[in-house]
């Protein structure tokens, strides 16, 4: 199956890429993103004959229903790498923890965080294309703390791939900037950059479009690619997951075939959420998508009004840095599906030159079909995770925001799915603050221990180690450096 772009055709881009081409070069025409043609069918047949594959096996089936042109055996081996999560038998554990709610654990992989999810095989499909191509790639990476981590993770030590990871700095957990800092692998350079997740996303994007700069990578014989969910290649392993929830309600008894469920997705750039879209426009029975944001709502203010308006906004640090962002990439995917191509371009001009777009009635309400909204402040989301902590279940602060949207927003007697997208070890001093009901400074690592103590739960050693291992990337700079900063590494 081809793929297709966001903002329509521009004069030196192909109309219709491959899958392999669209990965390698996520960049599409006007500065817009690559979606699939059309999306396969998942027939009431599908799902009454595959709801109990293994995870992985579940993956290769529903990969090789969009056709796409990566060989079977890469393909196994990219997804073999679901065998490193917690438990095989069950790579992402459906949770119940109240009457018709129940936790999507996407965080069991290898960095504590749902990116895994996507990363890991993305990882393998996309070096293993660099590798034949025989050309090297940059894979430039911009982070507000998981895609980091993951991205390193997955890239390491790598044949043909470089790659330069941007966060901001003080914008992590320590957990996060160490799990980045002391990643080991010559390929790899994390920077630190004084500005928050839209600056580095912005010079990412500024990058990526930079002709100059792709010259001065030119000169090396690199080209540039993205391992952001701009990539499509991360949106496709991400509507997996969706599915496999719904099958494992099924597995369960807690639902029966044809029945429809909520998913309820903590949204930052709205990759997560995507995957939810294109599950149920594929035929997943999902009543809805509630989306949940924190008080950075952009994404809020979008769903329930048709306004998607940054210019009186300025980012928020909360207690769930990877939902802190204004600019959200993925929505354009969702828009073109709706509103087509020129519409598209033009509410994304829109809110590059003048910070906002205004969807009409009618688009409102194709809008709406498909997805609700609610955020939840700092507050509640602290109140949630001590109300169910106190109930023996623990959920990081980003699950945390997606209780509100279970409370409000349903307008039917129907099961939700909330997705977990990070492993509690991740936000140590924000839980350690909602169980304690205090604002104090923790660190890390004494927030981490004081939990484990008081709730008699353990340190998921990757996390614990990472406090003993030896800082190799410590550069911090101005946004105005980054690009020189990366020639550097290049050159080297
Ligand atoms: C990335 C991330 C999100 C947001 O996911 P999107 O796909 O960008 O909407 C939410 N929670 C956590 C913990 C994340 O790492």
């Amino acid at each position: 199956m081809n793929f297709i772009e966001t903002r329509g055709n521009e004069a030196g881009f192909d109309t219709e890429v491959a899958f392999s081409y669209a990965l390698l070069n996520p960049s599409a025409s006007f500065g817009g993103l690559y979606i699939p043609k059309t999306l396969p069918k998942l027939e009431a047949e599908f799902i009454a004959n595959n709801h109990d594959l293994s995870y992985k096996d579940l993956a290769y089936k529903i990969l090789k229903m969009f056709e796409i042109d990566i060989k079977d055996e890469v393909l196994q081996e990219a997804l073999a790498l679901y065998d490193r999560f917690d438990n095989v038998a069950d790579t992402t554990p459906v949770v119940k923890i109240a009457e018709d709610l129940f936790v999507n654990e996407l965080y069991h992989g290898p960095t504590r965080a749902f990116k895994d999810m996507a990363l890991q095989p993305f990882g393998h499909i996309l070096s293993d294309l660099a590798k034949k191509s025989g050309k090297k790639y940059l894979i430039l990476a911009a982070t507000s703390g998981d895609t980091g981590p993951a991205t390193l993770d997955t890239f390491a030590n790598k044949e043909n791939i470089q790659v330069v990871c941007l966060y901001p700095d003080g914008g992590t957990s320590d957990v996060q900037r160490l799990q980045m800092v002391t990643e080991e692998g010559k390929n790899l350079k994390v920077i630190g950059i004084h500005g928050n997740f839209d600056d580095a996303q912005s010079a990412l994007k500024t990058l990526l479009a930079s002709n100059t700069f792709k010259e001065e990578l030119q000169k090396n014989h690199i080209s540039l690619s993205a391992a952001n969910s701009v990539n499509f290649g991360r949106i496709i392993l991400q509507i997996v997951y969706h599915i496999k929830s719904y099958f494992s309600l099924l597995n369960q008894g807690e639902i029966k075939e044809g029945e429809k469920i909520y998913i309820t997705v903590p949204s930052g750039n709205f990759g997560n959420a995507l995957g939810a879209y294109y599950a149920k426009k594929m035929g997943l029975p999902i009543a809805k998508i509630l989306i949940a944001s924190n008080a950075n709502n952009v994404l809020t203010d979008l769903i329930l009004k048709g306004k998607y308006d940054i210019r009186d906004r300025k980012l928020i640090l909360t207690n769930s840095p990877a939902m802190d962002i204004l600019k959200s990439s993925n929505v354009e995917r969702v828009l073109f599906d709706k509103f087509g191509a020129q519409r598209t371009k033009d509410f994304m001009s829109s809110l590059n030159k003048e910070n906002h777009y205004e969807l009409t009635k009618t688009e409102l309400e194709a809008l709406q079909e498909d997805f609700d909204a609610v955020f939840c402040d700092d507050a509640y989301g602290q109140e949630i995770i001590k109300k169910y902590a106190d109930n023996g279940y623990i959920m990081d602060p980003h699950t945390a925001t997606c209780l509100k949207a279970d409370e409000t927003l349903k307008t039917e007697d129907l099961k939700n799915v909330i997705c977990s997208t990070a492993e509690w070890t991740k936000f140590a001093p924000t839980m350690l603050n909602a169980l304690n009901k205090d604002d104090k400074k923790y660190s890390d690592l004494e927030a981490l221990e004081s939990i484990s103590k008081a709730l008699n739960i353990e340190i998921t050693p990757s996390v614990s180690v990472l406090f003993d291992k030896k800082v190799l990337h410590d550069k911090i700079v101005e946004k105005e450096s980054i690009e020189e900063e990366i020639l550097k590494f290049i050159n080297q």
